[in-house]
């Protein structure tokens, strides 16, 4: 047998397994749950991804930020121009990486899960962000049997985004989705302050 013949049956054999495996696999019937992890870049421009997605497909979206950023950034500017169908909520009296007020993190952050519970409650989104909640997450300021609670209190119309780093292991046990980024590589580790575009 030649190798070219050799290539062509082993593809078709893979091709017939794949068939088989995407005619077997089910719709959930509910949204799903993806947390995006890691020290790497890429968890909220992810989101940002799957929004534009959702967008195109005429879907609603909710945003939750759970940072207060210190910068405009672009996405925010970029998402105002599609008010009907994004929500979009920043963390009123945010916190930001040298607060220095537990107090008021914590209320600020249980004000906004609890924005983001009613956003998950009410069956009027498809998709629901919620950037940076793995950071409150990880200082306490808020709950984990809390949050999964919440998570399963959503909409059947509703998937959920959570991103951050160092993402509790009870919430990956519950999300469908984790995926987690490594940094191989990245500019501020050369000196090179965060971009225009690229970073904000
Ligand atoms: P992005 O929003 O670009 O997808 P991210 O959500 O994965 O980044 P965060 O932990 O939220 O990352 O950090 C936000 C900011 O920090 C971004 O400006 C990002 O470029 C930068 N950043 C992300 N990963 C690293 C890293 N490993 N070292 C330094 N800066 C980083
Ligand atoms: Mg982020």
């Amino acid at each position: 047998m030649t190798t070219e013949q050799t290539h062509s049956e082993r593809m078709k054999a893979l091709q017939a397994e794949q068939k088989k495996k995407t005619s077997e696999a089910r719709d959930p019937g509910r949204g799903l749950v993806l947390v995006h992890t890691g020290n790497g870049k890429g968890k909220s421009s992810s989101a940002f991804g799957v929004i534009i997605r959702a967008l195109g497909w005429k879907q609603k979206v909710g945003i939750v930020q759970f940072i207060k950023g210190k910068w405009i950034t672009g996405e925010k500017q970029f998402f105002m121009n599609f008010k009907d169908q994004v929500d979009w909520h920043t963390m009123g009296e945010g916190f930001t990486w040298d607060t220095q007020d537990r107090e008021r993190d914590i209320a600020a952050a249980e004000s906004a899960f609890s924005k983001a519970c009613s956003m998950m409650q009410s069956g009027d989104y498809d998709l629901v962000v919620l950037d940076e909640i793995n950071i409150a997450l990880r200082y306490d300021y808020l709950d984990i049997q809390a949050v999964i609670d919440g998570l399963k209190a959503r909409s059947d119309r509703t998937s959920v985004i959570l991103t951050g780093r160092d993402a509790r292991p009870e919430l990956c046990d519950y999300a469908d989705l984790v995926s987690e980024m490594t940094e191989v590589k990245h500019p501020f580790k050369a000196g090179i302050k965060a971009q225009r575009g690229i970073d904000f």
